[in-house]
This record gives C-alpha cells, sequence and structure tokens, in this order.
C-alpha cells in the first residue's frame, strides 16, 4: 500500500472515531471533502471497505435505512431511533456479562455483539 493511501485511510479513521453519529458512506465521503477535496468517492469508498475488513471500523446495518459506520470498537450495543435515526451508543455491563457467559460456555472469542434496539429517542419522545 503506497503512502498517500494510508494517509487516506488514517483520515477516514480520524473521522470516525472522532464523530459519534454513526455516518452513512454519504457522510463520511462529505466529511473528507471538507479536509481535502482531492480525496475521490471510490477512495472512500474503497478505504472505509478495508478499514471494515481490517476490524478498525465497523458496519451497523439498519435494514430500513443506509448503513451506518462506527469508529468505536469497544463493545457497545446501539439504539437507534425509528423517527429521526439517530443512533446511541448502549454501554451496558450486561453486553459485559453476556460476553463472558458465551465465551466461556462456547469456547470462542466474542469481538462484538450486534443487537439493535429500535424505538423512539427522547426528543422524538417529547415531540
Ligand atoms: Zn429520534
Ligand atoms: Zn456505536
Amino acid at each position: 500500500m503506497n503512502q498517500r493511501n494510508t494517509k487516506q485511510k488514517k483520515l477516514i479513521l480520524d473521522i470516525l472515531l472522532k464523530d459519534r453519529t454513526h455516518p452513512t458512506i454519504k457522510k463520511i465521503y462529505q466529511m473528507v471533502q471538507e479536509i481535502d477535496s482531492s480525496i475521490g468517492q471510490a477512495t472512500v469508498y474503497r478505504n472505509v471497505n478495508k478499514l471494515v475488513e481490517e476490524g478498525k471500523i465497523r458496519r451497523i446495518s439498519n435494514l430500513e435505512e443506509a448503513i451506518r459506520y462506527d469508529g468505536n470498537m469497544i463493545l457497545h450495543d446501539h439504539f437507534i431511533c425509528k423517527k429521526c435515526g439517530r443512533i446511541i451508543d448502549l454501554f451496558d455491563n450486561d453486553y459485559y456479562r453476556l460476553q463472558k457467559k458465551i465465551e466461556s460456555k462456547y469456547s470462542v472469542k466474542v469481538e462484538q455483539i450486534t443487537n439493535i434496539c429500535e424505538g423512539l429517542c427522547n426528543d422524538c419522545c417529547n415531540k
């Protein structure tokens, strides 16, 4: 991999580590453009896929919506608001307990638990 590629990948990773809205690929591309408009869409798409393959970021699949991306690889889950599409990180000790339980019961290493809780966020509830 050449140096330019490495730099572009790092830029995308930095964006995803800082931005906690779990952006879509379109949003990631927009944010990349604001920093360096010479990076094309195909490059952004390719690098995002590479980062997923390398386990540095993860995809959050929500069937009704576009795929969203997350740079936080610490075990956590997501709540998705059905109305505004907002994604809230859920850090709950129960996930760690579940991870440990599954690991000891099946002798496996759990890296992610991908449950998605759906409902209405606080803002949408109060509307
Ligand atoms: Zn909402
Ligand atoms: Zn997250």
